[in-house]
């Protein structure tokens, strides 16, 4: 399989009255074409900082500081590399080199995003149908015409539905029939029961299971490449969150579409991913195929997040904090060593003297950021069960 994404020291950081905040840190990782790429970790790893910079949704105060987002797409490249050598490499285009216009054109047809409030992609005044046809229609217009798409408008709620409508005059703001068809077939894909009659509906009068199959269904309306899906579940209970789970798998398989899951919720990781990075304090400090970082896992972060879920099912396997502090990811009270080292029963001189580096353990693919893996972990090393 090849690699839809690379990422390579991707920073993005929030010039705050407080000072920079180092929201992510050098991140490298890459997504395989048709997988679902897990990442996950705690509120304030960075990992939604993370998804919206691979989406380009990062506001001020923030800013991506450094690094690459590799994007396969030979068509791309071909069109970059007529006026924009650099930004392309092979296949690969960097995302972060690209023109404001390139980029937004990729929204929606090539990356499209859910997020855990489906509420904000929708506006209450419009029914579903309409907003999944006018969806319908800005890709078309993307798509029929990357070049002359609208420059971003305001993104200030990170909704992606918002987006869409933003890029629209209100002189567009018509539907063809057409389209409205096309909402149809997307609500039914989505498994809305009567999407007929569900089209004419608004927002309020949708569950928020269903909703949350709306929102799937907008962001379905380009048919992108890669849907980045931030926390989707987190809101709903277990029964439907389920649901929805089984919904992006099929999606999934239908479509051969890549997900980029983020979720704070191991039990939705062992579920759905083909591979996961789990993030701590901005950075990713493990990563690998689920067996890499479920059974062979070498970073105490990672053991400690496992340990501290009685049950990878459901509900039960969100993440229980562990104890000690999480380091401040204010630039000028940031140490220059391991960000774990005030909570790892494992840490030694050398942690508390520099940030460890990535090493590969075991298979190419297991990468963790510890000292242990750096002089090859053993027996000796494991942390002794009921530790965290
Ligand atoms: Fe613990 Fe040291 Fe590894 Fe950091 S580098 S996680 S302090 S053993
Ligand atoms: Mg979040």
């Amino acid at each position: 399989t090849e690699d839809i994404i690379r990422v390579e020291g991707l920073s993005t950081r929030f010039f705050t009255e407080q000072g920079q905040v180092n929201a992510v840190d050098d991140l490298d990782f890459r997504i395989e074409r048709g997988e679902v790429f897990g990442i996950v970790g705690e509120s304030g790893s960075g990992k939604s900082v993370t998804a919206r910079s691979l989406m380009d949704l990062i506001e001020s105060p923030g800013r991506i500081t450094d690094g690459q987002i590799w994007f396969n797409d030979a068509e791309l490249a071909e069109s970059v590399a007529e006026d924009n050598e650099e930004a392309v490499d092979g296949d690969f285009v960097d995302l972060l080199s690209i023109t404001e216009q390139q980029r937004t054109a990729l929204r929606g047809t090539s990356f499209s995003m859910i997020f855990q409030d489906p509420e904000s992609s929708f506006n209450p005044s419009l029914t579903v149908g309409e907003q999944l046809a006018e969806a319908v229609e800005v890709q078309q217009r993307a798509s029929a015409n990357p070049r002359s798409t609208k420059a971003k408008t305001q993104t200030s709620d990170y909704s992606f539905g918002n987006y869409l409508l933003s890029t629209m005059l209100p002189s567009q703001r018509f539907v063809t029939e057409e389209s409205r068809e096309r909402a149809i077939e997307l609500l039914e894909l989505v498994g809305i029961p009567d999407p007929v009659e569900r089209a004419d509906e608004y927002p309020h009068e949708y569950s928020g299971g269903m909703l949350q199959r709306a929102m799937i269904a907008q962001a379905l309306a380009g048919e992108p490449d890669v849907l980045v899906a931030d926390e989707p579940t987190t809101a709903l209970d277990v029964t439907i969150q389920a649901q929805i789970l089984d919904l992006l798998d099929e999606l999934q398989a239908e479509t051969g579409m890549t997900i980029l899951l983020i979720t704070h919720n191991l039990g939705v990781v062992a579920r759905m991913c083909d591979r996961v990075g789990v993030m701590y304090a901005g950075e990713i400090v493990e990563r690998g195929t689920l067996e890499d970082v479920f059974d062979d896992h070498v970073h105490p972060y990672t053991k400690g997040l496992l340990g501290s879920i009685p049950d990878l099912e459901g509900a039960a396997g969100r993440l229980q904090p562990i104890g000690g502090n999480v380091p401040s990811l204010l630039d000028h009270e940031m140490e220059d060593r391991c960000h774990f080292a005030d909570r790892c029963p494992k840490a030694m001189d050398q942690c508390l003297e520099h940030p460890p580096e990535y090493a590969a353990s075991g298979s190419d693919d297991h990468t963790v950021r510890c000292v242990l893996a750096e002089r090859s972990y053993d027996e000796s090393d494991a942390i002794p069960a009921g530790y965290f």
